[in-house]
């Protein structure tokens, strides 16, 4: 039932809320003459739609939830089998066919669908909580190549440190979606890739600490040692995670503030930023106005050197 409301309320609201444009004078991008090479200092940070990341410095390149094959909203709600979609994926990989490790907030499937995959292909490591290592494994990922993980574990990746930290995963509705025990390895159908045990990162790269969730709640508690963090990545996809805003950046205290998870994830990759109809990035900068930090955007696809 909650499905059916999901979708009706979905499909009614407008999807003329549009892509960045209105606010080009918020977004982050290096110039195009910059993009070939990674950065000799601070991290290049390209935004892959979602709540996917790239995280590039000298040596080290660390990828957060990869989320290529987007599933169509219909999918969601009736809990249908996901459809491959291979092709963008593997040209992506591609052009990045180094990887050192791959991290996952938790495990449904905008944030793990495709890790598997890449981290077959790389052989890259992949580091998530003991559930999602599960689904990983039971795709065919080595256990070599999987780090089950939980809150206050730090992880060494090359020259990057990695604090993992527990986290919550915002409510829609009143409930977790996709929340529960595993039901069958390997998934089959999108509610079988569930929840397990929500994480963040610190992610220290490049010279810089980086702060990642997927979305929180009010009363998320962040530890980070009393230091403040360069950047906090925050998911705002629900009204339950722009609520835990401002809390979140007065613990992070960050020089920069990144929205994320705010993107119709419905639509194909391809077809360029729009607004998720249910998020509300109005909100959104009502929540960070008055605190530390910049607020920016990023774009699919450019990069942006934090230094
Ligand atoms: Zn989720």
């Amino acid at each position: 039932m909650k499905a059916i409301i999901f979708l009706c309320l979905f499909a009614c609201v407008s999807r003329a809320l549009g892509g960045l444009e209105k606010y080009s004078g918020l977004i982050k991008a290096d110039p195009p003459s910059a993009i070939a090479a990674p950065p000799r200092s601070g991290v290049r940070i390209t935004y892959l739609g979602t709540n996917a990341y790239l995280f590039e410095s000298r040596d080290t390149t660390l990828l957060v939830d990869p989320y290529f094959s987007r599933q169509k909203l219909f999918r969601f709600a009736l809990r249908l089998r996901p459809v491959p979609q291979p092709q963008l994926l593997a040209s992506w990989l591609h052009d990045h066919p180094k990887i050192d490790a791959v991290l996952v907030t938790h495990g449904h499937i905008d944030h793990l669908y495709d890790a598997p995959q890449i981290v077959r292909e790389t052989c890259a490591k992949l580091i998530a909580s003991s559930t999602s290592v599960k689904i990983a494994e039971s795709l065919g990922v080595p256990a070599r190549q999987t780090r089950s993980v939980r809150g206050g574990q730090t992880e060494a990746v090359a020259s990057a440190v990695i604090h993992v930290l527990p986290a919550q995963h915002d409510r829609l509705f009143g409930s977790v979606p996709f929340n529960g025990p595993l039901k069958r390895l390997p998934p089959q159908k999108i509610d079988d890739w569930v929840t397990g045990d929500p994480l963040a990162f610190l992610i220290e790269i490049g010279g810089k600490r980086i702060f990642i969730n997927s979305g929180g709640r009010p009363d998320d508690i962040i530890s980070t040692n009393g230091r403040a963090v360069d950047l906090a990545i925050l998911g705002v996809a629900a009204r339950d995670s722009i609520r835990a805003v401002p809390h979140a950046v007065a613990q992070l205290r960050p020089r920069y503030i990144l929205p994320s998870h705010q993107d119709d994830f419905f639509r194909p990759l391809r077809s360029g930023f729009v607004f998720l109809p249910l998020s509300d990035f109005p909100a959104v900068r009502r929540a960070v106005a008055g605190g530390s930090g910049e607020l920016i955007l990023l774009d699919y696809f450019r990069p942006w050197t934090l230094r």
